[in-house]
């Protein structure tokens, strides 16, 4: 049997869905938590042959035939492993990388690097608890780390002089240089990580592989990462992983957040399924290996421009992976926090608030869809309309492709500006708040088009519009779904008053139907959701 890099078969397995796979030779059907159908490898006429696509394998009740997703094709196509791989690999789209035996002297070299980082991590840690390293204990204390979290995440200080390339004197040269540790200088090895608070890189075995430098003087990067080296791949490593692994398995989600210190914040205030990529870059190998624990992932970004943008790219390479069963969903920290900050000032009711409003997949790309292009314009509507084609396209279950498509047609860009019809009742609004009249005034002013758009319903309004109001950081399109939300706050109002006057009605034996009532109820929960979308819908 020719081997392969684990990896990539790793990765055949967390790309390409088993259910898909025998699908498309067994027809199946949804019963529980698995699939049935009738056993390819035995003849039956009803189904004892199980899909367990959580778990990556079928078993046949009636003949114990059991495997994956490999020994399936291997087994109804009657080819070797090696035609199983490569058919699995074109299905995924993805191209098998040629393998190449370790040799015993690479074996030896790998062994020496473990080592060297492994070394390496302890004696930065020495360093952090010694006079030297008190700017960097400072640091980190303040950013509120513990001495067990600083024991568990390994945490260190690389100081301003060579410690590796003076300190690793017995350790081969080129060993030493294949790590990432030291560089080669004029005046020979010097270290690549100097005066820097250390966070050790762990593998998912939980091996230190290579390690993220934290600038202590305000020095620009303020991350620098280990380059690229034999044991470690920057954009195959999550941070944290190998300590929510466990974690990812048995509350069958993960979180991903920007930062590491985030991570470890995350980890240890309720959040142990959290991890965070290494540098803001996420790529599809990292949430390749987030699949092959649970396809339900939610992403957690700052939301600034910045954070934004992460989350458009992640969106982008999650949607492959998506399945009919999977849970992905974008939550924003507001307010110019960060998860570390959030859990600092409200601790996990706050943050759990944050996790528990993510916006579902599907919204989130559609509010992409209707925030990059100009879609109250017909040529922005046709491209936001590209562009969701294009997306939906990445999504390989071709069937929840379909559903998501027939769901967006549904839809309609800016739908929120058609609610500016609703019937609102032509009656003075005593209760209004002076946060809410200073808007409008403020709106009226600064938008002769709303004001001129919306004449009517404002006029209506008991507010002199001749005052002054404090300036707003709101824009056409913000005020606009102001007024709109008020309006259909009006709305609501009449409807309640319209449902409160048949019920006083129906006990006064008046002619009016439950069917007459429940549709107020209708209309009212129609109105509910239409505003709470309206704090997030662009
Ligand atoms: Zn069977």
């Amino acid at each position: 049997m020719a081997k392969y890099d684990n990896n990539f078969v790793d990765e055949l397995r967390a790309r390409l869905s088993l259910v898909d796979v025998i699908g498309r030779r067994v027809p199946l059907v949804k019963k529980g938590q698995n699939y049935w159908g009738c056993c390819p490898f035995h003849n039956e006429k009803t189904p004892s042959f199980s899909v367990a696509e959580d778990k990556g394998f079928y078993h046949c009740f009636g003949c114990g035939a059991h495997g994956d997703i490999i020994s399936f094709i291997m087994n109804t196509e009657h080819v070797e492993y090696p035609t199983a791989i490569q058919e699995l690999a074109d299905m995924a789209g993805l191209k098998v990388p040629e393998y190449k035996p370790k040799s015993p002297e690479r074996v030896a070299a790998e062994d020496s690097y473990f080592d060297i980082c492994e070394k390496a991590a302890t004696e930065y840690q020495k360093l952090l608890f010694t006079p030297d390293g008190a700017v960097a204990l400072e640091y980190i204390k303040k950013r509120g780390f513990t001495d067990d979290m600083i024991k568990k995440y390994r945490i260190g200080y690389a100081p301003k002089n060579n410690l590796i390339a003076s300190k690793f004197v017995d350790v081969k040269q080129n060993n030493l240089l294949a790590t990432g540790l030291v560089r080669r200088g004029e005046y020979g090895l010097y270290d690549f990580f100097r005066y820097k608070l250390m966070f050790p890189i762990f593998n998912p075995k939980g091996r230190v592989i290579a390690f993220s430098g934290r600038s202590l003087d305000g020095s620009e990067p303020k991350y620098i990462n280990t380059t690229d080296t034999e044991l470690f791949h920057k954009r195959m490593t999550i941070f944290g992983f190998n300590f929510a692994r466990d974690e990812i398995y048995k509350k069958n989600r993960s979180i991903v957040v920007e930062g590491q210190i985030d991570a470890i914040q995350m980890q240890c205030n309720g959040f142990g399924e959290t991890v965070a990529p290494l540098g803001t870059a996420l790529t599809e190998d990292h949430i390749a290996i987030l699949c092959k624990s649970n396809r339900n992932i939610i992403f957690c970004f700052d939301g600034d421009a910045a954070g934004q943008k992460a989350a458009t790219r992640a969106c982008s390479i999650v949607l492959p992976f998506i399945r009919d069963n999977s849970d992905v969903r974008f939550a924003f920290v507001t307010g110019g926090k960060d998860p570390d900050e959030v859990l600092k000032s409200g601790g996990r009711d706050a943050m759990n608030k944050i996790i528990n409003d993510a916006v579902p997949l599907i919204d989130f790309l559609w509010k992409i869809a209707n925030t990059n292009y100009l879609v109250s314009t017909p040529g922005g509507r046709v491209q936001a309309e590209k562009f969701l084609d294009t997306e939906l396209k990445k999504i390989t279950d071709k069937k929840l492709q379909y559903e998501i498509e027939q769901e967006y047609r549904k839809r309609e860009f800016n739908e929120w500006r058609s609610w500016k019809k609703v019937d609102t009742p032509n009656i003075k609004l005593p209760d209004i708040d002076q946060v809410t009249k200073n808007s409008l005034v403020y709106i009226v002013n600064k938008f002769p088009n709303l004001s001129s758009q919306y004449a009517e319903f404002l006029s209506s309004l008991d507010i002199s519009f001749d005052s002054d109001a404090p300036e707003l950081g709101l824009d056409e399109t913000a005020a606009e779904k102001f007024i709109v939300s008020l309006k259909l706050k009006k709305y609501l109002e009449k409807l309640e008053n319209e449902r409160k006057e048949k019920m006083v009605g129906m006990m006064n034996g008046e002619n009016y139907t439950n069917e007459e009532i429940a549709d107020i109820n209708t209309k009212i929960t129609e109105v509910n959701e239409k505003l709470e979308k309206l704090l997030y819908i662009e």
